[in-house]
């Protein structure tokens, strides 16, 4: 059993991403699992080394040990996206074999021009525009635009269960549509890059939020695709603000230099454990201690508000 966090380094960690790295380290752990850090830093733009390592930093302050990955090594790695485009461009070729491709041209106000009475659960559905263009206009367009590429989805429902929500139904076409597995820009796209790393990587659990609960349906049909088996999903309620918005950085206060200078570890991780439903008050609390006190049961559903 594996399971593993994957945090993107854009900026310092904040109390949304540390109980997500905590629940799947206890998922993990409490199985008797290994636990793999990978850095999710496909978005050369956004994401900064310095983040990485302080990542790093900032779990070995909570205690919260991984057996392979980051800057450790393993048998697995480069456990930096930024250093797979090979492996992502071998899996790509897989699809592009089978005839799966197609460059798309759509700006952002196209697509959301064209998806609105196809949005399902907030997420934007690609109205497949650009699958029926001809090799003719293909050529014309990449003139003066550089594509990104997309892949077909068929008409086919995808039913899985999760580990925390249980049973799930999506229909491909009409939940998720056609999506990009390389960006206009080069860069690999996440659901290709996540999917051809948590299968070579070995990775048998995904713990992680709830706002990814829709993309699992294009990952499972991409798994199908390369090849690979499927790991069990489970995914977690998000931390919201009192407004009912995810948290994020700019709640101040949230972001783990903050929390550090209030908070002992033991204090944080009594926190997330409170949150987590695994305690009825906060209390301080170490690692054993709480793994000892976790269980999925106890785990709420709905979004937990933090004040
Ligand atoms: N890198 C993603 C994030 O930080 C997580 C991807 C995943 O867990 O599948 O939101």
């Amino acid at each position: 059993m594996k399971g593993r966090f994957a945090p993107s380094p854009s900026g310092r960690m904040h109390l949304g991403n540390i109980y997500s790295a905590v629940l799947s380290w206890l998922s993990a752990r409490s199985q008797g699992g290994k636990w793999l850090l990978r850095i999710e830093d496909l978005d050369r733009q956004r994401c900064r080394p310095e983040y990485a390592a302080q990542i790093e930093d900032d779990l070995l302050w909570l205690g919260l040990e991984w057996d392979e990955g980051g800057s450790r090594s393993g048998c697995n790695g480069p456990y930096y996206q930024s250093q797979r485009d090979a492996v992502y461009e071998r899996e790509l070729q897989k699809l592009e074999a089978r005839g799966l491709l197609y460059p798309c041209f759509c700006t952002r106000a196209d697509i959301m021009a064209a998806s609105a009475p196809h949005q399902s659960d907030g997420v934007v559905v690609y109205s497949g525009r650009c699958r029926a263009l001809t090799a003719a206009e293909r050529t014309a367009m990449s003139a003066t635009r550089k594509p990104a590429t997309r892949l077909c989805v068929p008409n086919a429902d995808c039913t899985f269960t999760d580990g925390h929500y249980g049973l799930q139904h999506y229909n491909l076409a009409r939940d998720c549509g056609d999506f990009i597995v390389r960006r206009a820009d080069g860069n690999f796209a996440y659901q290709l890059a996540v999917v051809t790393d948590d299968a070579l990587m070995g990775v048998t659990e995904v713990v992680r939020g709830c706002d990814l609960l829709p993309s699992t349906p294009q990952q499972i049909y991409l798994y199908g695709l390369l090849g690979y088996s499927v790991p069990q999903f489970a995914h977690i309620p998000l931390l919201v603000a009192p407004d009912g918005r995810r948290l994020a950085k700019r709640n101040a206060g949230t972001d783990m230099g903050s929390l550090r200078q209030r908070y002992t570890p033991q204090q944080l991780l009594g926190l997330i454990a409170h949150l987590a439903g695994l305690t009825e008050c906060c209390e301080e609390l170490s690692v054993t201690e709480i793994l000892s006190l976790f269980a999925w049961s106890k785990v709420p559903t709905d979004n937990i508000v933090v004040d």
